[in-house]
């Protein structure tokens, strides 16, 4: 694969005063066309360091991306700081200073003289249109090598980022195969696994594991290899076609919401410890109206016993984080909201509240099916922070929903 460094550049980056999303976004595209990122740095509005920086970064890869430093003010070095990596000269362009005028009519009402600092182009350089502020990104290619130069704010970023690698789409072609899967951890996948994980060195594979989506692989070759890739997924499917969830862009909750579409069913949700997140996650979807009836956040046990129905006997016996709990909870909240499935989810998340018996992290989750009165109920043991917990506990619900 080829090489791409990325550069973002801000001192509230360096100071920890913002968090860089942009690199990450950046860096998960790059690699569905072709691009491994070897490194992302931030850099501080520091002339000199950028510079070395740059130098450094085009010396080791094939694209180098920067972020931020694009505007009007004196802190914004970006441009000047390339065109000195590159020893070029930067050239002010009387068209590009019309448009970014008039474009800024609309933020000031008077434009101030500095904006046209935004109107230096790096010689040989295309320019990448902002179709929201005024900062343009630049588009240099340097015998093979290119730079892009795109601004800070992830509104302006990302559809400029989209126009500039369609430049880069063309170059030799690779091929990508994703599986998604839930229930196994990394280590143990990649382990039990490995003579089919593995079983081609020419075939660059990357792991991907979130408390949120499950572990995620990636299988990248050149074209050539596209039957060796499909064979490896092909192998992997029979293995553990339980646990794959989709083997592309969709996130769980989407898998779900389409099964419970075609099949005209709907689901509603009793809450415990995640405290709404499966809900939240949930009404991410556009549309999932047509399946989702809607949640309780059943917190203390009145509102399990008052609204749920569930029995102070069960509680009093089982306690509130048990199956017997579970299976009420999601049986109440079925017929309450008269849904087709109804899920409940009860547990211990932490930090405090943990017993020898139900330690911190133990989760019960039950999926109830009303049409044929059967439950489905599952004991978890999650490791992790209070949130990890939470996150993991919406994961396994989808995962069992999706069942
Ligand atoms: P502008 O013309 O808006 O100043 P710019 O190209 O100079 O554009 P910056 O000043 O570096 O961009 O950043 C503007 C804003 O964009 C920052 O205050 C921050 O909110 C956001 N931003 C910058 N870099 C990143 C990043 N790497 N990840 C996420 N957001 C970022
Ligand atoms: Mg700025």
């Amino acid at each position: 694969m080829k090489k791409a460094i990325i550069l973002a550049v801000g001192n509230e980056l360096v100071q920890g005063l913002i968090v860089d999303t942009n690199s990450k976004y950046i860096s998960r595209e790059l690699f569905n066309v072709g691009y491994e990122t070897l490194l992302i740095k931030s850099v501080p509005d520091d002339f000199d360091l950028l510079v070395y920086e740059l130098k450094d970064s085009i010396s080791r890869s094939d694209l180098v991306i920067t972020i931020g430093g694009l505007g009007p003010t004196e802190d914004d070095l970006t441009r000047e700081a390339v065109a000195e990596a590159l020893n070029k000269k930067l050239v002010f362009s009387k068209n590009l200073s019309e448009s970014i005028i008039k474009k800024a009519k609309a933020f000031y009402e008077n434009v101030p003289e500095i904006i046209n600092r935004q109107a230096y182009v790096i010689e040989g350089a295309e320019i990448i249109e902002n179709p929201v502020g005024t900062a343009p990104g630049q588009f240099l290619n340097i015998s093979g090598k290119h730079i892009i130069l795109l601004p800070g704010p992830p509104s302006e970023l990302i559809p400029m980022f989209k126009k500039a690698i369609e430049n880069l789409r063309e170059l030799p072609g690779f091929y990508m195969r994703r599986v998604k899967t839930v229930g196994i951890p990394e280590v143990v996948l990649v382990d039990e696994y490995k003579h089919i994980i593995y079983s081609n060195k020419n075939v660059n594979v990357a792991t991907m594991a979130s408390h949120k989506s499950g572990v995620e692989l990636r299988f990248t070759g050149p074209v050539e290899l596209k039957d060796v890739i499909d064979n490896i997924v092909k192998e992997l499917t029979l293995a553990i076609k339980d646990n794959i969830y989709a083997y592309d862009d969709s996130t769980i909750e989407e898998v779900v919401y389409k099964q419970l579409l075609e099949s005209n069913m709907t689901v509603s949700f009793a809450e415990s410890c995640t405290g709404g997140l499966l809900s939240s996650e949930f009404v991410k979807i556009p549309g999932v109206s047509s399946v989702f009836k809607g949640g309780i956040i059943a917190y203390s046990n009145e509102v399990k016993i008052n609204l749920l129905g569930v029995r102070l006997k069960t509680i009093k016996n089982y306690g509130a984080v048990s199956r017997e709990c579970v299976e009420e909870m999601s049986k109440g909240v079925a017929e309450l909201l008269r849904s087709d499935f109804g899920v409940a989810i009860s547990g211990v998340a932490g930090p405090s509240g943990g017993t020898p018996q139900k330690p911190v992290g133990t989760v019960w989750i039950c999926i109830y099916n009303v049409r044929n009165d059967v439950h489905y109920s599952q004991k978890y043991n999650f490791r992790g922070d209070r949130n990890m917990i939470r996150s993991r506990s919406v994961l396994q619900a989808f995962d069992m929903l999706r069942r």
